[in-house]
């Protein structure tokens, strides 16, 4: 059986969008802006910038509606700019990226990314997370590839800190979760070329996050905020497209986002930020694999930069675990576990984390 591989082509740098008019030299002329409106903001004179003197020409800078639904893209898909351009420029975050992506897949045009936070994988990745209207999550689009991805570094330190935080939180997911649920399996190339990425994903987060979360607060582009972008742009991205299909194998996320899923319905769980539950996830699962050497390293990480250690840090209580698993049960993260996860093993070990966690704190007061 034959198959296809797509990977993320990808510039960084302040001035990587003066690379725009080369790379898209085959693909056109005419480009139609879509994104949110803050990231086209910052990043609209760059643009222009980017692509004075070429043959590039912006067409126009569109809105994408504000959430990731069909009802946006279809909605972008009826608009003339969109239709008569050469090629489709998404802007913005992952929900902006996720839209852009749907738009340009069905029209089968080229896409280009330009992402505005260090929060996620959206502008590398071949899926989009679809919404309702009413804000809850509708299903998964599988969109092709971006043909390119531009991260400019002087945008993204003029970023908000939250987002970079909460993306490091969730990056650090990346490793363990595909190492632990690919673990009994035999793999064949692609997945196997994935988990060996996704061990490059802990450590420069560790190494470079702290300087990297300092730099962003003053707006100041530099070599760690750099490091810690391509972590959580490309690194994740691309082991996420090796990693999971959409029936064949899942290694993309596992026990860690359990917890976070399972926050969702607890009262105080949802005042906090995806990655910032998940990195506390990443400890849980930690726990559970009983590989205290990374729990230590990655506990005392979290607490250097505010991440939680334990369930107090995010306000839950152990009384709410039960209610948790009933909802973590039911993911997709949870039928794809390696053979033998229970739900008591796992409960047991969230809740030997948090004694561990709130011990951690104790002891460094
Ligand atoms: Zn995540």
């Amino acid at each position: 059986m034959s198959y296809t591989v797509s990977l993320p082509n990808y510039s960084i740098g302040a001035d990587c969008y003066k690379e725009i008019p080369y790379v898209t030299r085959f693909f056109g002329k005419k480009a139609v802006v879509i994104g949110g409106k803050t990231a086209m903001e910052k990043a609209r004179p760059y643009l222009l910038e980017g692509v004075s003197g070429s043959q590039v020409e912006l067409t126009g800078f569109l809105w994408y509606g504000g959430n990731s639904t069909y009802e946006n893209g279809d909605a972008l898909l009826e608009t003339p700019l969109v239709q008569q351009a050469d090629m489709i420029f998404a802007v913005g975050g992952g929900r902006a990226c996720d839209t852009v992506k749907y738009v340009a897949d069905k029209l089968d045009k080229p896409l280009f990314t330009f992402p505005t936070l260090a929060s996620n994988c959206a502008a590398v990745t071949a899926i989009s997370v679809i919404y309702n209207e009413d804000g809850s999550l509708r299903e998964y689009y599988y969109p092709k590839l971006a043909n390119h991805c531009f991260i400019n570094s002087a945008v993204i330190a003029d970023s908000p800190e939250d987002f970079l935080w909460a993306g490091i939180g969730d990056a650090l997911s990346k490793e363990c979760e595909a190492v632990f649920s690919s673990k009994d399996d035999r793999l064949s190339h692609t997945p196997m070329m994935g988990v060996q990425l996704s061990r490059i994903c802990t450590t420069p987060l560790v190494e470079y996050g702290a300087k990297a979360l300092e730099d962003i607060r003053v707006k100041r582009p530099s070599y760690e905020l750099d490091q810690v972008t391509l972590d959580i742009i490309i690194s994740t991205g691309i082991v996420s497209n090796m990693v999971s299909t959409p029936d064949d194998y899942y290694y993309n996320s596992t026990l860690a986002h359990c917890v976070y899923y399972g926050s969702t319905v607890t009262p105080n769980g949802h005042k906090h930020l995806h990655g910032e539950v998940v990195s506390l996830g990443v400890l849980c699962l930690l726990e559970y694999m009983n590989d205290q050497a990374e729990l230590d390293r990655l506990m005392k990480f979290n607490a250097s930069i505010g991440l939680p250690v334990c369930f107090d840090d995010v306000e839950i209580s152990e009384d709410e675990f039960d209610v948790m698993a009933d909802k973590f049960t039911k993911t997709t993260e949870w039928a794809h576990n390696p053979k033998g996860v229970t739900r008591e093993d796992f409960l047991a070990a969230m809740s030997r984390l948090n004694a561990k966690g709130r011990a951690f704190k104790a002891a460094q007061q």
